[in-house]
């Protein structure tokens, strides 16, 4: 996707601080943290949000939680973390490029809503 600011940081045009990539997907620092740690897990294919998780690319969420878990270890969330997909306008969804939130390093809040 061309005007796509997540694409734009897995292609590399656009500066992040890199924890993880592989083939599927790309992890980098939140430039806005709302934990401790705050990394944000993407798929390299641009999906626009959780809603367009299907039986041909669901697969990815579940690398995608793998990648989580052994990023929790790497980063010493030991402790406990937590996952978030934000979906949409009522979702709080910011940018429209699927994306997993992994946040950790404090208790964190049990708010949802
Ligand atoms: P969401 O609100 O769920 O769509 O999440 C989007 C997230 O992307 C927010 O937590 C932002 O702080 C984060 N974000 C926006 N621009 C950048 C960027 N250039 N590098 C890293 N994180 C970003």
């Amino acid at each position: 996707m061309n005007d796509c600011l997540f694409c734009k940081i897995i292609a590399g045009d656009i500066p992040s601080k890199k924890v993880w990539s592989d083939e599927l997907c790309y992890a980098f620092y939140d430039i806005a943290p709302q934990a401790p740690t705050h990394v944000l897990i993407v798929p390299k294919t641009h999906i626009p949000s959780a809603a367009g998780i299907n039986a041909e690319n669901s697969g990815l969420v579940g690398h995608i939680f793998e990648v989580a878990a052994k990023l929790a270890v790497e980063l010493g969330l030991e402790n406990g973390w937590r996952v978030v997909t934000n979906v949409g306008e009522d979702g709080g969804q910011s940018v429209k490029h699927l994306h997993f939130h992994l946040l950790g390093g404090k208790k964190l809040s049990l708010e949802m809503a």
